[in-house]
């Protein structure tokens, strides 16, 4: 384990016990002063924003790894000469993460162990000297979050059996509920990237062609049958040449770190267009992504074994690293009528049948490179029980089964008015390491 994840870590900044953002995750964002300013990186501390573009022009984070201290969970090779950062590039006064997230992992890890030493006072610089204090660090309530990343190509998994037979089970029928092809690859596909919106953006219901089973023709309107799915998404950092695949041992380090996705989808549209090429407009309306991208280190100490692959993959997609990740998650639902957010889904990211390093792995597999900033989302994230299904089609089975809300309400599907947040954590001994949120409230379809 480095240290800059051990659970004994303390910062002298005051932290609540239940925050996401203890001294052991330190995660990256996008934020801009609400008194003014450009936007710039930093990274959330508890209640606190620290810029880490004040620190870039002190000196004391760079992404020549000048001034930081050393060590890495990802060995001692390094990224930097293939990407020739060896210079004092700016890469944090800047409007998305992507320059530092493409300086590779050493980097990233040295400006981790600085953040880290600056926060619990080992360097003391910052914890001894107020006017530094002022100047670098932000109450989050004094700042505005942004889209933390220019995203390059955006990839969607399926990556959930449990979520694969559900769906297939509610389009095609128990008997044809998974294709055969899924236990052998992780199926995705290509989505878009330049419709992807950061949390808190409000979400216009699309209009489309849908057709019932019973309609002897498509009509076209707004979508009535609006969806949330639950989802995990990976961000890449360090590139890969065209035509090199990357194997499973080495995707992590290619992976800058996590962000909790809502890939808004609208069932009416996608049941009537989805075959045989997949999804279109029943996807590329919106995606929403949380403000703050967790770093793959700030993860690994809770990797764990996912579930068992029965066939065995073909060796490219064999893992014998335990690469699934602990984290709870959870999707809360308030409608206009409603006077706080109900809970309606609890699951859990360790249940994906396909873990990250076999996705970069099968992505890359025919040549096909990755750009810092491609997003590759997990899929709907369901687990075995009824209220572990991440979207609303699995959770009131296409409509069938309507879930009871507070106050007497129900929903088949997602109405205009209601706001959707998810959430997500790992829980440590007496600390969580979480995603905060990804919140969207829809809008009435303009029709
Ligand atoms: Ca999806």
């Amino acid at each position: 384990m480095s240290s800059t994840t051990d659970p004994g870590l303390k910062t002298w900044i005051k932290c609540g016990k239940d925050t996401h953002f203890p001294i052991q995750n330190l995660p990256y964002g996008v934020f801009q002063p609400k008194d003014g300013g450009s936007p710039r990186v930093g990274v959330a501390i508890g209640e606190y924003v620290l810029d880490l573009s004040d620190l870039e022009r002190r000196g004391y984070v760079s992404a020549s790894g000048k001034g930081a201290a050393s060590g890495s969970d990802f060995g001692a090779d390094s990224f930097m000469g293939v990407l020739g950062t060896g210079t004092d590039q700016v890469v944090f006064d800047r409007p998305s993460l992507n320059d530092f997230m493409a300086s590779g992992p050493e980097v990233w890890s040295q400006t981790r162990q600085a953040v880290s030493a600056l926060l619990t006072g080992d360097d003391p610089r910052l914890k001894e000297d107020r006017e530094f204090q002022a100047a670098a660090l932000y109450r989050q309530e004094e700042v505005e979050l942004l889209l933390p990343v220019e995203v390059a190509d955006y990839t969607d998994f399926y990556s959930s059996k449990y979520h694969a037979v559900n769906v297939g089970t509610i389009m095609r029928g128990a008997d044809n509920a998974l294709m055969p092809n899924y236990v052998h690859l992780p199926i995705a596909y290509h989505g878009r990237a330049g419709s992807i919106v950061v949390s808190g953006t409000p979400v216009r219901r699309p209009m489309g062609q849908t057709k019932k089973d019973e309609d002897p023709a498509p009509g076209f309107g707004a979508s009535r049958l609006m969806d949330f799915e639950l989802e995990v998404g990976c961000l890449i950092g360090a590139p890969s040449e065209q035509g090199s695949p990357v194997g499973v041992p080495e995707a992590p380090r290619h992976i800058f770190g996590m962000v909790l996705v809502n890939d808004w989808s609208a069932r009416d549209i996608q049941k009537w267009e989805y075959q045989p090429l997949g999804p279109f407009n029943a996807k590329n309306f919106a995606t929403s992504i949380s403000p703050w991208v967790v770093p793959l280190e700030a993860l690994l100490p809770f990797r764990c074994g996912g579930p068992k692959q029965d066939p065995e993959p073909l060796p490219y997609l064999r893992s014998t690293a335990p690469w699934a990740v602990d984290i709870n998650l959870e999707v809360w639902l308030q409608g206009q009528e409603m006077d706080q957010p109900h809970r309606i889904c609890s699951t859990n990211y360790k249940h994906m049948y396909w873990n990250i390093c076999q996705q970069v792995a099968h992505h890359t597999v025919g040549g096909c490179n990755l750009r810092t900033g491609d997003l590759l989302a997990s899929g709907t994230v369901s687990g075995p029980e009824p209220d572990s299904y991440g979207s609303m089609l699995e959770l009131a089975w296409r409509g069938t089964k309507p879930l009871k809300l507070p106050g007497g309400g129900e929903r088949k599907f997602l109405e205009d008015g209601d706001t959707v947040i998810l959430t997500g954590w790992c829980q440590g001994k007496g600390y969580r390491v979480g995603f905060g949120e990804c919140r969207g409230t829809v809008l009435p379809a303009r029709g």
